[in-house]
C-alpha cells in the first residue's frame, strides 16, 4: 500500500512537470509582428529605426478630419478663396506629402541616415520662421517626436530630406544648416489647421 501511494505520487508529479513544460513551450511561440530588417540590431538603435508609419496617425489628422475641417472654410490664411476642387486637392496633397516623407525616412533607415533636413520647393509663409530651409533634425529626434515629419499644416510645402553625407550636421559650418531643436523639447510647430492654398 505504501509503495502504491509513492507510485501514484511520482506519476502525479510527472504529469505536473509535463503540463508545465507544455505550457512553457506554448508561451514561447513567437506572437510578435514581423520585424523589418533594420530593427534587428539591439539597443537604442533598434528603437530609433522603427518606421514612423506605425505611430504617425496619432500625431496627424486623418483624411476625414481634414475634409470635414475644410468643408467649413472658404479661404486660406492669405484670404484666397477655396473652391471644392481646391479643398480636394489640399487633402490629396496632404496624403501624398505625408507618404513621401515617411518613405524618405524608411529609405534612410536602410542606409543608416542620421540627419534629415527640411527643404521647400515654394514659399511657405505658414512654416516660415518656425521651420526653415536648412533646419535639420536627427533620426532620434524624429523617433521621439514624429510630429517633426511634414506636412505641418494644410497645403504645407515643406519636405524632409535625408542627409547622405558623412559629416555630423551638428558640427557643420555649412551656410543655412542649423538644428531645429535648441534643447530636448519640441520647438513650436505650425498648427495643422492653417490653410495655404496650392498654387
Ligand atoms: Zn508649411
Amino acid at each position: 500500500m505504501f509503495f502504491l501511494s509513492i507510485l501514484v505520487g511520482v506519476a502525479f508529479f510527472l504529469i505536473v512537470v509535463l503540463v508545465a513544460i507544455h505550457i512553457g513551450m506554448r508561451s514561447r511561440t513567437p506572437d510578435e509582428p514581423p520585424e523589418s530588417p533594420t530593427i534587428h540590431a539591439s539597443g537604442i538603435y533598434s528603437i530609433v529605426r522603427r518606421s514612423p508609419r506605425d505611430s504617425i496617425a496619432q500625431f496627424k489628422p486623418s483624411q476625414d478630419e481634414l475634409s470635414q475641417y475644410l468643408a467649413g472654410k472658404n479661404e486660406d490664411i492669405q484670404g484666397k478663396p477655396l473652391t471644392g476642387d481646391d479643398k480636394k486637392a489640399l487633402v490629396s496633397r496632404w496624403e501624398q506629402s505625408l507618404e513621401e516623407n515617411i518613405r524618405e525616412v524608411e529609405a534612410g533607415d536602410h542606409q543608416g541616415v542620421e540627419f534629415y533636413y527640411y527643404d521647400f520647393d515654394e514659399d511657405d509663409p505658414v512654416c516660415r520662421g518656425r521651420i526653415d530651409q536648412g533646419h535639420f533634425v536627427t533620426r532620434e529626434e524624429i523617433f521621439k517626436f514624429p510630429r517633426t515629419i511634414p506636412p505641418f499644416h494644410i497645403g504645407c510645402r515643406c519636405r524632409l530630406k535625408a542627409h547622405h553625407g558623412s559629416e555630423d550636421l551638428r558640427e557643420t559650418t555649412r551656410l543655412g544648416m542649423r538644428p531645429l531643436f535648441r534643447d530636448e523639447s519640441l520647438p513650436p510647430l505650425p498648427t495643422w489647421s492653417d490653410i495655404l492654398k496650392l498654387s
